[in-house]
């Protein structure tokens, strides 16, 4: 048997962990050093050595991305396809074993999942049947409420009622939010994952003992941000048998604040017994500089379980440090530095922006747009996210069950079909007095003639057409179906009329919505065990993956593009430039974690794990001033920056650059100084208005200037809305208000 693919890259407390008998074992081990390596590697040695099929092995990543990738890696090392193998994310597999088992589950054949954004949609419609004033409970709250329970393991039949009006609301809703799931058959996130806990624990131990006797072992990415059900689920499946294998890292347990559990570390040898712990200390990944960094900012921290990191790499470069004069001065900073690695031979791909909050993404997406560098947003604004896509996969849900109110609601009068608020209204009463669906209440309302001619005649229209795009699609093509129903659904129409640059590319999502279609059912395989009833459609697969593939799926994976994303979505990522942007005390640290010690450390744990995605060279920047959700904000450098030894820095000074004073700025006063930055500022002429300025329009609401042309009563400025797009505007007419 030849091993040597599988332990010639490892070091000698890598070759030991990949070669441990089976057993429970834990790899607790600092950033870069080689843990989901030894995880991988495992799998493959329990294949080749341990003679274990892939059909009994499951793997934990934390993104599909990690998923697919692992796969692949595995098939490199044994040279076959690991095929029946489980890897995938908490939710994946659980989604996985719902729709095997969905009967068993209680659940109909066609359960559909719910994104965050259909589940607070829900959520809204709740409250307000409830009266409930939206100021006063903001649906994120009850959002908040709910998902924290389901991550306890909690339904609402297990929280005691209580005299207190704020709990007993919250309580009320949730009840009223199970009820409204079970009518639709919709499940959220958090049901994947109780769902499938209950189903195992509760309702089937035949198929918990067929589970456990079918995984001989599993392993575990990134455990130190496994929430409680996640790790009762592990321990279900586990049983007595000692066939875990967990890796993580106590310093970048990020997700607290979702319920995951640093303790979950500690608790394991107790829970799993005879496990044995290896730790791994030399990192294959930063220079010394970024690894000595780290060191130092996570030092700060206490109680760690305490480990150094160390590396054979050289020095590298020092940190680089820029102080911008403002927002915008950092994202064209970042920009123009992005461009010269690029001219210097090197690929995009490799350069990463992180920063703390979503909301930063913007003005860096608009310094790249108008520099025409290409990037990639992960988790933000996906295609499946956007507004067109959406619609368009609620008519397909439809089409799929009609029961699934959230996308009824969403698209009965979009395109404008005559379907008033009082139509809806009354609809939704009557699901709820005689607990239907909405499609079933649309039903029964024409049937008994509630409705006055017009608006009964515009919603029969409405069942019919989709009634009419099931049956006319029924024996076609997953792609043939998606063009068949956006060509007569009237969206193409409805998004048409909107014109401008906004509604071309809304029509271009369209388009790119049915590419999609043809690649997935090109590519699907039916991965879910139909031990029960009949295997998915195509378009209920396409469906369940549009909904699950949240965060780490963009249009275009293979363009060499700028990666842009969250400090929490990098996790398990590297890349050779880093820049960790807008490090602000208020923003990073967040202000809402400077006052809580323990929040503070979790803030810290993350600007360790955006340090350690660093390779090669690493920039932390910073704005002086910061206009973020509309308002203008004066901040400090983060005590981040303090914490990384002074000798490990540089800091950048642009040529010739004008440092301003700290002082508020005049409407009329350009933003930009010129010198190193690559989008010198120009002044509108004979305007109050500047380029890259924020400025408010009556009917668009607030935006930022991009361009301009012609001058006088004639200029016109594009301005980039935050809500509406891009427009151009007769500057004589629009009345634009400097912010
Ligand atoms: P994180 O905590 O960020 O998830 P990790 O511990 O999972 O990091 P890996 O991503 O597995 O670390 O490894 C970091 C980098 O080091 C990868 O590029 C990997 O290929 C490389 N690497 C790991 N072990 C070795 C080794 N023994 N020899 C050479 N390169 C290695
Ligand atoms: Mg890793």
């Amino acid at each position: 048997m030849d091993l040597t693919p599988i332990l010639d890259s490892l070091n000698d407390a890598q070759r030991e962990a990949v070669s441990a008998p089976v057993q429970n074992l834990l790899v607790l081990a600092g950033a870069g050093s080689g843990k989901t390596r030894v995880l991988v590697h495992r799998i493959a040695w329990l294949i080749q050595v341990e003679d274990i099929s892939p059909y009994s092995i499951m793997a934990v990543t934390f993104t599909n991305k990690a998923a697919r990738e692992m796969r692949g890696r595995i098939e490199e090392l044994l040279g076959l396809n690991p095929h029946g193998m489980w890897v995938g994310t908490f939710h994946g597999l659980a989604h996985r074993l719902l729709r095997s088992h969905w009967r068993d589950a209680g659940l109909p054949d066609n359960f559909q999942i719910m994104d965050s954004d259909d589940q607070l949609r829900l959520i809204k419609r709740l409250a307000k049947e409830m009266n409930l004033d939206e100021q006063r409970w903001p649906a994120r709250q009850f959002q908040w409420f709910i998902n924290a329970q389901k991550d306890e393991g909690l339904r609402a039949r297990h929280i005691e009622p209580s005299n207190d009006p704020f709990q007993r609301t919250m309580l009320n809703i949730y009840v009223a939010y199970e009820q409204a799931c079970e009518r639709g058959g919709m499940i959220d996130f958090g049901e994947l994952l109780l769902r499938s806990l209950e189903l195992l624990r509760d309702r089937s131990p035949a198929l918990l003992k067929h589970y456990q006797e079918r995984f001989r072992y599993l392993l575990v990415d990134e455990f130190q941000d496994t929430n409680a059900i996640q790790y009762a689920w592990l321990r279900l499946l586990c049983g007595t048998e000692r066939k875990l294998m967990a890796v993580g890292d106590d310093d970048q347990s990020i997700y607290g604040w979702r319920g995951a559990r640093i303790e979950n570390i500690q608790n394991l040898p107790e829970h799993f017994p005879g496990t044995t712990t290896i730790k791994l200390e030399q990192n294959y990944r930063s220079t010394k500089n970024i690894l000595q960094a780290a060191n130092a900012v996570i030092g700060n921290n206490q109680g760690r379980l305490g480990k150094q990191l160390w590396t054979e790499g050289s020095d590298g470069e020092l940190l680089s440090v820029y102080s911008a004069f403002n927002e915008q001065d950092e994202a064209s900073f970042i920009v123009g530095r992005i461009q010269q690695w690029v001219q210097d031979g090197n690929l995009r791909v490799d350069s990463a922006v992180l920063y703390r909050s979503n909301a930063q993404s913007r003005i860096l997406e608009e310094m790249l747009i108008r520099a025409g560098v290409p990037y990639r947003i992960y988790g933000g604004q996906r295609f499946y996210d956007r507004l067109e896509i959406k619609n368009a996969l609620a008519y397909l849900r439809l089409m799929s069950s009609r029961h699934n109110d959230t996308a009824m609601e969403r698209v009965i009068n979009v395109p404008t079909r005559g379907i008033g608020t009082r139509t809806i209204e009354l609809l939704r009463q009557h699901a709820r007095e005689q607990e239907l669906s909405m499609w079933q209440a649309a039903c029964e309302i024409i049937e008994q003639g509630l409705l006055p001619a017009r608006a009964g005649n515009a919603l029969r229209g409405f069942l019919e057409l989709i009634d009419r795009l099931d049956t006319e699609t029924r024996d076609t093509q997953l792609h043939e179906q998606t063009e068949h129903m956006i060509k007569h659904s009237g969206l193409v129409q409805h998004h048409e009329k909107e014109k401008g640059e906004k509604a071309q590319s809304r029509l271009e999502n369209l388009d790119e919505l049915i590419t999609a279609a043809r690649q997935f059912a090109g590519s699907w395989q039916e991965d879910i065990d139909t031990e029960e009833g009949e295997a998915r459609t195509p378009l209920v697969a396409f469906l369940d993956q549009a909904a699950l593939d949240a965060g780490d799926a963009q249009a275009d994976e293979h363009q060499d593009s700028v990666q842009m994303m969250t400090l929490h979505s990098a996790k398990g990522l590297e890349f050779p430039l880093v820049f960790l942007a807008g490090m602000e005390e208020g923003l990073f640290p967040h202000k809402m974690s400077i006052e809580e010690p323990g929040r503070l450390e979790e803030e810290r744990r993350l600007c360790y794990v955006g340090i350690t995605r660093a390779k090669q060279k690493l920039y932390l920047t910073y704005a002086e001033s910061r206009r973020l959700h509309g308002q203008e904000n004066f901040n400090r450098a983060s005590r981040f920056i303090q914490e990384v030894p002074p000798e490990l820095i540089e800091e950048v000074r642009l040529n010739a650059q004008v440092r301003r004073p700290l002082t508020a700025r005049s409407p009329s006063e350009p933003l930009f100084q010129g010198g190193g930055s690559s989008l010198a500022n120009a002044e509108v002429p004979a305007t109050n208005i500047s380029l890259g300025q924020r400025v408010g329009h009556a009917k668009f609401g607030e935006g930022i200037v991009v361009n301009y042309e012609g001058s006088g009563p004639k200029a016109r400025v594009q301005v980039n809305f935050d809500d509406e797009g891009s427009k151009w505007l007769m500057l004589g007419y629009a009345n634009l208000q400097p912010l």
